[in-house]
């Protein structure tokens, strides 16, 4: 696999919303997590986020990891070519070989809408090069874990084992009348990696914030 200047892969997430949704933070948290667990460890880059220190005390994220900068000012001219951007409507798949030709992994900081509205073309106009990561919708977090897999592990997008549009069950909610009721369920029109207890995995945090939230249609959450 190739790797930085700083020795290590890097995925970067561009914040595209004008805010930054809890359950975004969730999502970003969990992607920083699981860069610094894993093994070789990879960087993580938080970017185009307005006021970004205060975010990424919100976030409780090293102030290395997180920059008010776009990726379009950090990766310029010849760097851009070291950049995979990771887009839904991109012609050719990630394939574990792609670990060798590029060292920068980056994603949509978007909200996941259905059906899809296409924001990742805000990157793709910057140039950058695509790879898709098959046909259906990932979590920008689900992206993130099945790229390192393909890239790190070698493990090509087929051998992946996923769930996809699962329906969840909510723990009861304990936020008051507005919540889940015990029994309750969301569908969610994302494809996940199939964890191993069976179900998709998911940031830590994430059911609680679906069962406070579930009087809400879902695609005002996402
Ligand atoms: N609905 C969004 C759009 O309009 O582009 C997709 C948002 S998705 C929740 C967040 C990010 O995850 C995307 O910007 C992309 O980088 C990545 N992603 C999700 N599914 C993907 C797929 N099937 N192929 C490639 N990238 C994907």
């Amino acid at each position: 696999m190739s790797a930085g200047a700083s020795g290590k892969p890097t995925i970067i997430v561009e914040h595209l919303d004008p805010e930054l949704e809890e359950w975004q933070a969730l999502e970003y948290k969990c992607i920083y997590e699981e860069c610094e667990t894993s093994t070789p460890p990879w960087n993580f880059l938080l970017s185009g986020l307005s006021s970004a220190a205060g975010v990424g005390k919100q976030l409780s994220l090293p102030s290395s990891s997180v920059t008010e900068q776009s990726v379009e000012a950090l990766y310029q001219g010849d760097r851009r070519r070291n950049v995979c951007l990771l887009d839904p409507k991109a012609e050719k798949d990630l394939s574990p070989e792609d670990g060798e030709k590029f060292d920068v992994f980056l994603f949509g900081g978007i909200l996941g809408d259905d059906p899809p509205r296409d924001r990742t073309g805000e990157l793709r106009k910057m140039g950058f090069e695509g790879r898709r990561l098959g046909q259906e919708q990932m979590t920008t977090d689900t992206a993130a874990r099945v790229t390192r897999i393909v890239v790190a592990d070698r493990q090509p997008l087929g051998n992946i084992p996923y769930v996809d549009r699962p329906d969840i069950k909510l723990p009861a909610s304990t936020s008051g009348h507005e919540g889940a009721q015990s029994g309750e369920s969301v569908s969610m029109p994302f494809r996940y990696v199939k964890g191993k207890d069976g179900k998709g995995v998911m940031p830590k945090g994430m059911l609680d914030l679906l069962a406070s939230d579930a009087d809400k249609d879902i695609m005002d959450l996402l």
